[in-house]
């Protein structure tokens, strides 16, 4: 029997702190059951920091203008990706703002190349594109696609997250419906703590990940971007007293072992995100409290800084060598192995976990 709503609820507000850490070692046990002790590295290639959106809560929203702005080329690209091989990763995800620059056919022909010259599984996270694009990547031998709903609080959505003028609106979640039927392993996930979110909304968030049963679910603190509508102190909205999310690091460990316990089969990664809160621990206490999966940025050094969805992003200071070695470490100091092969979803026959 999975986790209900309320009982979600319950663990989102449980004060005590000896409870939650038998929830975090519960999490940590259905992980190693379901997933094994494999941490599987996606090397994240940030190809463009061009975007069309104005999301309140995104450093790269077009309304930014004192951002300098980027798209890597198909060779920067795929020199990328050479590195992920070199480096042992099974998958490249290559990540952008909503840009139409990335075209459908340039970007179909750089995942045929990757294909046909790598062994790497390849997901995308290039934001909200037409189907006819989605299923022509998808033909190219894209795997999976990456696109989080952030919060399934519809009004909270919208004003987070405006439509485009003259484009109809359609919901994440149908879109990654979408993208399922298309062929792709869908990921989702959302930002914990964003003004406005509601304890019962982040509850009811978690057990939406284990309706969808998706694949891949990535969940992150919200971190504050000072050139954002939501990030400007003043503009900001709350949820009101004691019904507020803090975008603590606390919390979102919290969220990753829920989301592990909905979801057991699930490739949940450590999030840059939390590692940006918490530089010291926070990758590896995610990895033990349900993640299993690192994505480390293998984007060119001369271009990290641009891609600031959120300030100081802790892989900015990284070379991608020194940083893969750290990790390598790091992980098996924790008793776990770097995980080989592409590393998707393995689906059995789910039983969630139990506290
Ligand atoms: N354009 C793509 C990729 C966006 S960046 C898309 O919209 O899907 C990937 C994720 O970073 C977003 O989905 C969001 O959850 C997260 N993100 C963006 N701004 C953030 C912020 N200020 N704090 C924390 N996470 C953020």
């Amino acid at each position: 029997m999975p986790l209900t709503e309320p009982e979600i609820l319950q663990w989102l507000l449980e004060p005590d702190e000896a409870r939650v850490e038998a929830l975090y070692r519960e999490a940590d046990r259905v992980r190693h059951e379901h997933v094994g002790d494999a941490v599987h590295l996606r090397g994240l290639i940030e190809v463009s920091n061009i975007c069309i959106r104005q999301c309140a809560y995104c450093g790269i929203r077009a309304g930014n203008t004192s951002l300098q702005r980027y798209r890597l080329s198909r060779d920067e690209i795929l020199e990328c990706a050479r590195q992920a091989v070199m480096f042992g990763y099974g998958t490249v995800v290559m990540q952008a703002g909503e840009d139409y620059g990335i075209e459908r056919d340039w970007m179909g022909e750089i995942i045929q190349t990757i294909k046909r010259d790598t062994p790497l599984a390849v997901t995308l996270s290039l934001g909200e594109r037409s189907e006819e694009e989605l299923r022509v990547w998808r033909e190219a031998g894209a795997d999976r696609y990456l696109l989080r709903f952030e919060t399934s609080d519809p009004a909270l959505f919208s004003m987070i997250h405006p439509p485009v003028h003259g484009r109809m609106a359609e919901s994440r979640i149908e879109q990654l419906l979408r993208l399922r039927a298309l062929g792709y392993e869908i990921g989702s996930g959302v930002m914990v703590g964003i003004p406005g979110q509601r304890y019962c909304s982040l509850a009811h968030d978690i057990a939406l990940f284990g309706e969808l049963d998706l694949d891949m679910i990535g969940v992150g603190p919200y971190l504050p971007h000072p050139a954002t509508p939501l990030g400007a102190e003043a503009l900001r909205p709350s949820a009101g007293a004691g019904e507020q999310v803090p975008n603590s690091e606390h919390l979102t460990y919290r969220v990753v072992a829920l989301t592990r316990l909905v979801c057991p089969q699930a490739n949940i990664p450590s999030t840059t995100a939390l590692s940006t809160l918490n530089t010291q621990e926070g990758r590896t206490l995610g990895l033990q409290r349900g993640a299993n999966v690192v994505m480390p940025n293998i984007t060119p050094a001369q271009y990290r800084a641009l891609y600031e969805i959120y300030p100081a992003k802790s892989c900015i200071r990284e070379t991608s060598s020194d940083f893969h070695a750290q990790l390598i470490a790091g992980i098996r100091a924790l008793g776990r192995e770097i995980g080989e092969g592409p590393g998707g979803r393995n689906k059995k026959a789910a039983s969630g976990g139990r506290v």
